[in-house]
């Protein structure tokens, strides 16, 4: 059993039309979120209470609490949790409510998913806790990178990275023994506007697998269906 990546991003959706709510969730899964959806607010309240989240998406026009009251709710319990409101009301009015009970951005409906998903990753990267650079070489089995000279060897062995693929591994190994997933490895390894809807980040973990596992017979990398990647040198 593996411990999760702390920050597996877990989203809690908090909207009333199903249709909506289901598409979000879905988009967001595929792109590496662990998702919650509540269709009233009094389920969306009691899920915060109950659960932690990285992020919220909340509707303002909800039953039971709206998206406005819950907010208040969320900030009163002194919780920084970032929140996206979603709201077909476009006029500045509301918006400027919306940024007034607490919300940290606002978006209006239709918009397209890959608008929502770039403010959650520019939201998440704001609160990101790096993971400790303990010294500048970080090892798992007789691999070992160099952060400075960003020499990566196994063995006696000097493979060759290019800046992306070091920064991949880097990221891999940081969080040694974690789960990491797409929405974790684009937010810290590609830029903000990334679009996680390619393969890219696929492509890349199969690059450097050639390099750093394919010619020795300790793997490293190791892929987990359904979650991301795991870098570890015990026997999966
Ligand atoms: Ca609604």
């Amino acid at each position: 059993m593996h411990i999760l990546n702390e920050d597996l991003y877990k989203i809690l959706i908090v909207e009333d039309e199903i249709k909506i709510a289901e598409s979000l969730k879905q988009g967001l899964e595929e792109n590496g979120f662990v998702v919650d959806v509540c269709n009233d607010g009094n389920c969306g309240l009691l899920s915060i209470e109950q659960n932690f989240y990285h992020l919220i998406i909340l509707d303002i026009n909800l039953p039971s609490i709206n998206g406005y009251e819950l907010c208040k709710l969320i900030r009163q319990r002194n919780l920084q949790v970032p929140i996206i409101m979603l709201t077909a009301l476009s006029s500045l009015r509301d918006k400027l409510e919306g940024y007034d009970t607490g919300a940290d951005d606002y978006i209006i409906k239709p918009f397209e998913f890959k608008e929502l998903l770039m403010k959650i990753r520019v939201l998440l990267r704001r609160t990101l806790n790096h993971k400790i650079p303990e010294g500048t070489i970080l090892r798992a089995g007789n691999l070992e990178i160099n952060l400075e000279s960003k020499e990566v060897k196994r063995g006696e062995t000097t493979i060759h990275l290019t800046m992306k693929e070091f920064q991949l591994l880097e990221y891999l190994m940081r969080n040694k023994n974690h789960i990491v997933s797409r929405a974790n490895i684009a937010i810290h390894v590609w830029d903000i506007d990334f679009d996680t809807n390619t393969n890219v980040i696929d492509v890349y973990i199969s690059y450097l697998r050639n390099k750093i596992d394919k010619p020795f017979s300790q793997k490293l990398i190791h892929t987990q269906v359904g979650f991301g990647y795991i870098l570890s040198e015990n026997q999966l």
